[in-house]
């Protein structure tokens, strides 16, 4: 990796920043997803072993009133951290002033100090999200150097990442900024061939650039869930009730033109009278879609013909379930596609997308990829081939 990373520094006795992505999902004031929290650890855990003094940065949510403030603290993740270290985490109920600088100043080596919600500070005219310089110099000034480890975050300029790294000597990256760099950068910039993506989902306009950027990276790309129904139409397909974006039949027409065979369509769908959970359905190939009807999974044939598709496949980067893998019958499809991945022998597979990695998570496949990003937006940025500027903002080697 051509960016610095916390192995690059000397922690002893450091006052280190840590810009950590614990966004996680919440519920009725508790969190229903510990993954981001756990993912930080081995950084959390390294700066500790090596006698940093820690202070932990994060947000959580949106704030944009005060009413959003008590839903969206992190004192109930400072109390979960503290538990998988096994050690106080010292919350402090601010994200600036005088209580902060007076914990930050009472530390001890190896202490951890966590502040509250960088978004607080979106009151104050959206000085993190605006990435406000006064703020950003602010936070830097509480520490000696900085490790961004909150991937999650690397596709937005804010206070919390871009700014303190603007305003501090020594800006390096944490062990899942590094992970992520290494296998989402990897599979799109180096990848071992053959190379396969699968982009399902919902909308083709969310993955236009995602398209376009790995129509020139891979060797098939393998479509399925809604999109399929906008190149279906641009083939002249009937596609019923069926999730299509009218604007952008054309620009499906023009990329199956330019893809000269790089793009497999599934050839069956399993469509519907209407979205429902316990909808009666049946398979159908796909010039047989009824004006009534909607397709919501891949069918039979299509999970056998991605099967064979990926035989072989040394990398897959899959973003966008197969199908409304929400609805239990309708996940089939996704879960075939977990399944046909997990058993590939000596491949590297990537999953990047929050609706995919949640699918593959609900579906038990958690521990049967090489790697599920902890990154919805920063993944598909990077699959678009655009530079983060959390991660730009990290110095080179
Ligand atoms: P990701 O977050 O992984 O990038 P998207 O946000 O693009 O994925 O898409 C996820 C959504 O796509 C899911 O909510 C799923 O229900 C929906 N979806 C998949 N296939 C279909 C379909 N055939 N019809 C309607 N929605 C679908
Ligand atoms: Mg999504």
């Amino acid at each position: 990796m051509s960016k610095k990373t916390i192995r690059d520094v000397d922690l002893k006795g450091k006052k280190v920043l840590v810009r950590v992505d614990f966004n996680v999902p919440m519920k009725d004031g508790k969190i229903t997803d510990e993954n981001r929290i756990v993912q930080a650890l081995p950084t959390i855990n390294y700066a500790l072993e090596n006698g940093a003094k820690l202070i932990l940065l994060s947000h959580l949510g949106r704030i944009k009133e005060e009413a959003d403030k008590e839903k969206n603290s992190l004192r109930v993740v400072a109390t979960r951290l503290g538990e998988l270290l096994g050690k106080e985490v010292i919350f402090v109920p601010e994200t600036r002033g005088e209580k902060v600088e007076q914990a930050i100043s009472n530390m001890k080596d190896g202490d951890v100090v966590m502040l509250e919600n960088t978004r607080f500070e979106d009151l104050n005219n959206k000085a993190e999200s605006k990435n406000n310089p006064e703020l950003g110099k602010y936070w830097a000034s509480l520490g000696e150097l900085f490790v961004n480890d909150a991937f999650g975050t690397a596709h937005r300029a804010h206070a919390s990442n871009v700014g303190i790294s603007a305003n501090i000597e020594t800006a390096v990256a944490g062990f899942l900024m590094e992970k992520e760099i290494k296998f989402i950068g990897g599979a799109v910039d180096n990848p071992a061939r053959p190379f396969v993506a699968i982009l399902g989902g919902a909308k083709v306009s969310d993955k236009i650039s995602v398209i376009g950027n790995l129509l020139t990276k891979a060797d098939k790309i393998l479509i399925c869930g809604a999109m399929a129904y906008t190149f279906y139409k641009a083939l002249g397909h009937e596609v019923g009730t069926s999730l299509c974006e009218e604007d952008y039949v054309d620009f499906a027409k023009g990329l199956l033109d330019k893809a000269q065979g790089k793009i497999v369509l599934p050839v069956d769908v399993v469509v519907t009278r209407e979205f429902a959970a316990d909808a009666e359905s049946e398979v159908v190939a796909i010039d047989g879609i009824g004006k009534d009807q909607m397709g919501l999974d891949i069918g039979p044939r299509t999970i056998d013909q991605f099967k064979k598709e990926l035989e072989g496949a040394k990398t897959v980067v899959w973003n966008g379930p197969a199908g409304v893998f929400e609805f239990p019958k309708f996940a089939v499809g996704t879960n075939a596609i977990c399944t046909i991945l997990a058993e590939l022998e000596d491949a590297t597979t990537i999953i990047g997308g929050g609706d995919s990695a949640a699918a593959a998570n609900q579906l038990g496949f958690s521990d049967k990829f090489t790697h599920i990003s902890t990154g919805g937006g920063a993944s598909l940025e990077y699959l678009e081939g655009k530079e983060l500027p959390g991660v730009a903002a990290i110095n080179d080697k």
